[in-house]
């Protein structure tokens, strides 16, 4: 397969599991992110992709090449650290043309080169800048720049822009995607930031523990997650527990969900509904009654939350949706049974 193909791939350090089992298809052109919370084991996968970290066990294949025994520096991978690595003596154009410099590339053909990626990452004309004056997305502009000047067959990026403000993190994400998709690069991503793996991703896997918990396009893993672990790190949602009652119902808070049912032999397990299904109406019959605790208004989104049996339910509305709701006002609670997702507990 063309592409990248991680064959049951572990990595142990001493008597502790770091990444389990994982197996995974890349095809090629296939922007991944790698999610999952602190530890689960992402920044050791993406660098047992780079070659800078030996599998325990499993195979690693790009583009039908055995790679897991080639040297990082033969495997034709381009690279950013969230550190970035420049050099800060040298400027930018020298940054971006030192892997050419140091595979041996003609002078003018790096400087041709060097221009062209200046002008592919929106920094045209910057060249004899020192990078020490740049800003923070221009530095990262610089090292994307210069982990692309080979034509990798691979770009792996470890958090890369996880040290900039946050609006500047979401313009470089759209921008970082939209040059993914020009040069049609297959690129893997480590984030903690399902915000940012929901803008960037073609296919998200999440992790935890060491290994793959769900492996699908982020609208999947939003809309079906495989489990509640999934269906917590993605996104807000309401997280509730379900379970049949002797007439076959489910019952959620005790309230009967016309509509939903449990998979065959199951009559205990978590739904997951998310706050913008949830809605509000009078308190009465079909609906689970809670009281509103908290109103928080965002202008453009409205949050409800509402505690009902020690659960606390949110509610996401639209300002022309608004719920005529204060704090302390008994409502009643609907949740639709196609909003409903049953996973695993
Ligand atoms: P973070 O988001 O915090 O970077 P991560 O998901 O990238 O987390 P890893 O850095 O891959 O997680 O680490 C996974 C686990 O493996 C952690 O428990 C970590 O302490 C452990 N680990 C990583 N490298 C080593 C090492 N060289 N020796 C021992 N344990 C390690």
């Amino acid at each position: 397969m063309s592409g990248l193909s991680l064959n049951d791939i572990s990595k142990q350090f001493g008597s502790f599991t770091a990444v389990d089992r994982v197996n995974l298809s890349v095809p090629h052109g296939t922007f991944v992110c790698l999610l999952g919370p602190s530890g689960c084991g992402k920044t050791t996968l993406l660098r047992m992709i780079a070659g800078l970290e030996e599998p325990s066990s499993g195979r690693i294949v790009i583009d039908d090449e055995d790679i897991t025994d080639v040297p990082t520096h033969k495997r034709n991978l381009g690279m950013v650290f969230q550190s970035l690595a420049l050099f800060p003596h040298l400027s930018v154009g020298e940054n971006i043309a030192y892997p050419l410099r140091i595979r041996g590339v003609a002078r003018e053909e790096q400087a041709k080169r060097t221009q062209e990626l200046l002008r592919m990452v929106h920094l045209p004309g910057s060249g004899d800048r020192p990078v020490a004056k740049l800003s923070g997305g221009q530095r990262q502009r610089v090292a994307i720049a210069r982990a692309l000047a080979l034509s990798p067959r691979l770009f792996l990026l470890d958090e890369p822009l996880s040290a900039l403000d946050a609006k500047l993190r979401e313009a470089m994400q759209v921008e970082l995607r939209q040059l993914q998709q020009r040069l049609g690069i297959t690129t893997i991503v480590v984030t903690h930031d399902q915000r940012e793996a929901m803008t960037m991703a073609d296919l998200v896997v999440v992790m935890g523990d060491g290994k793959i918990r769900q492996a699908a396009p982020p609208i999947e893993i939003y809309r079906k997650p495989a489990d509640a672990f999934v269906a917590g790190f993605i996104g807000m949602t309401n997280l509730l527990p379900v379970e049949t009652d002797r007439a076959g119902r489910a019952m959620v808070l005790d309230t009967a969900i016309p509509g939903l049912r449990l998979p065959d032999g199951v009559t205990r397990a978590s739904v997951s509904v998310r706050p913008e299904d949830v809605r509000l109406s009078a308190p009465g019959a079909g609906s689970i009654t809670g009281k509103v605790t908290f109103v928080r208004d965002l202008g453009g989104t409205i949050e409800t939350f509402v505690e009902t049996a020690g659960t606390t339910i949110i509610a996401v509305a639209t300002p022309r949706e608004r719920p005529d709701v204060t704090a302390g006002a008994e409502v009643g609670v609907v949740l639709p049974p196609e909003s409903c997702v049953v996973v695993r507990s």
